[in-house]
């Protein structure tokens, strides 16, 4: 249950596509309590997934406003309600972006042992289970962008 540094912005980590997890096993829970360690280790984290700790596989974690879990495998629908907000990324620290999503999120997953389990979101958590099932598939926030401010965040994470 140890706290790890979190990849950021450039690490080839964060552009690779996450394997579905196949074995739920200790190992797996180990995972899910270092990321849920991790988050707990900053104030206002309200998600990370496995690939910004470096690890290839689709299991992301959650916590905002008293709902906190894991999803491992998750899949999302999206209502096609869409609302903008600031949005920021743990591997880009100190960025805040406006950004379109879908308003609610119905997740469709496993936990760590394997059960399946649903999650329905609106509003932030929605936000965060959209951003961290990006992760999963090597996508970030600034791919999210349109091209002008896109080219803005590029610069201002690099900076
Ligand atoms: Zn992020």
């Amino acid at each position: 249950m140890t706290v790890q540094p979190i990849r950021l912005f450039g690490d080839p980590s964060l552009r690779t596509v996450a394997e579905p997890v196949t074995a739920f096993d200790r190992e797996l829970r180990g995972l899910v309590k270092s990321l849920m360690a991790t988050m707990r280790a900053g104030a206002g984290r309200a998600g990370l997934s496995a690939p910004q700790i470096g690890v290839p596989l689709r299991v992301l974690v959650y916590e905002f406003d008293g709902s906190s879990g894991h999803l491992v495998n998750p899949r999302l629908e999206l209502s096609e309600r869409r609302i903008v907000a600031d949005e920021a990324c743990l591997s880009a620290p100190g960025l805040w972006w406006p950004l379109e999503r879908s308003y609610m999120v119905t997740a469709r997953g496993r936990d760590m042992f394997g059960k399946p389990v649903t999650v329905r979101a609106l509003g932030v958590l929605a936000r965060v289970l959209q951003h961290e099932a990006d992760h999963l598939d090597g996508v970030l926030l600034a791919d999210r962008l349109p091209a002008e401010e896109r080219a803005r965040f590029l610069q201002a994470a690099s900076s």
